[in-house]
């Protein structure tokens, strides 16, 4: 996939690493203090988590199978905490490494894993304080405050990182967009268009099956730009987008590939069902004309197709064939469609 059109996960990287950071110094420190307070079990498993921080600080930037390392990480990591929180040693003061959980697990697995892993360990860890350190000897209004002090913290944390992920996620998905997207005539733009052709040539290569590029370039359209105005010359770029995007099938990917030239991946096989389609919307276009402040002005189109496979597997050796046939087209009077080399 066009790694610009990836969504990036490489700040999970960096947060992963920070956070690894302080759970190995984290880790080491706790591990010397519960060893001087007698707690050895607890100790003994600081130290081997502040070990196995080092080794995961060292692999985290370019392990391939990230998620699994996040959650080797975060899960032993939320045991030790409810483990500690368990102990009869410690003290209500850990409840707070509780409300770093869903903190945690939003940044580092997403809205949808995060949620419920801070479900499951929040509950966890409510029940665990409760029994811990409700007491029973306490009046009943002192033992709710309590009780609402520590779900209401520990839900609110959730909420926060709840909406901010959802936020980011959202603004994200927008970035990505717009990307691929091109502004004049909100088309799929030449990125998005690398994209397509990625995921049709795998699919093509898994099911054996071809498919074909189309490239069109507007006939004569500088004498629009010089005629009207370059204003103009936008608004009918959008009409010719708008007639394509209209006429095109659900399945095929259309893109602006440029200027005035546009390019269709069809998912079609066939070289002559392809064709008969394009020849279709070609003469429809031609007798389409673009209406403006009274305006009747006569669009007309020219293009090229190439096969995959027969005419290459890349986009570029692709693009070569159908611009090569594309001039023949403009070289045989314009306002028609080749899909052979001629000689
Ligand atoms: P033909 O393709 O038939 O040979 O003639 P043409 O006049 O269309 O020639 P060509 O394709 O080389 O010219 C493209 C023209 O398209 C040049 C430029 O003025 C115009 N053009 C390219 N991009 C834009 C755009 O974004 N807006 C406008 N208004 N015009 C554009
Ligand atoms: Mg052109
Ligand atoms: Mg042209």
């Amino acid at each position: 996939m066009n790694e610009q059109l990836v969504q990036n996960i490489q700040y999970r990287r960096d947060v992963m690493r920070v956070l690894v950071s302080f759970t190995c110094i984290g880790g080491l420190l706790f591990s010397v203090v519960n060893f001087y307070r007698d707690i050895y079990i607890l100790a003994a498993i600081e130290f081997g988590f502040g070990i196995y921080s080092v080794f995961l600080w060292r692999i985290i930037p370019s392990t391939p199978n990230f998620s699994k390392w996040v959650l080797l990480y975060i899960i032993p990591c939320f045991l030790v905490i409810l483990y500690a929180l368990y102990l009869p040693q410690s003290s209500e003061a850990m409840f707070v490494w509780i409300l770093t959980i869903p903190l945690v697990s939003y940044l580092l697995i997403g809205r949808q894993q995060g949620f419920w892993v801070s479900v499951f360990f929040i509950v966890l860890g409510i029940i665990v304080y409760h029994w811990r350190f409700i007491d029973a000897n306490n009046s009943f209004t002192l033992n709710t405050a309590i009780s609402i002090n520590v779900c209401f913290s520990a839900v609110m944390c959730m909420a926060m990182a709840h909406v901010y992920e959802l936020n980011r996620e959202k603004n994200e998905q927008r970035l990505l967009e717009l990307a691929g997207t091109d502004k004049l005539t909100g088309l799929a733009n030449r990125l998005k268009l690398e994209d397509g052709f990625q995921h049709y040539s795998l699919l093509s290569k898994r099911h054996n099956i071809n498919f074909i590029i189309a490239l069109f370039d507007l006939d004569f359209f500088k004498n629009i730009n010089d005629q009207y105005g370059h204003d103009i010359g936008d608004k009918a770029l959008c009409h010719v987008a708008d007639f394509l995007k209209n006429n095109k099938r659900e399945s095929d990917l259309l893109a602006r590939f440029g200027g005035e030239e546009f390019s269709l991946l069809m998912t079609s096989s066939d070289l002559d069902e392809a064709y008969k389609h394009i020849n279709l919307m070609r003469e429809k276009l031609s007798q389409h004309p673009f209406i403006c402040n009274n305006h009747n002005i006569s669009i007309t189109m020219s293009g090229g197709l190439a096969t995959f496979g027969k005419d290459g597997t890349s986009l570029e050796a692709l693009m070569k064939k159908a611009d090569a046939r594309l001039y023949m087209a403009k070289e045989n009077g314009r306002n028609c469609i080749v899909t052979q080399d001629q000689k």
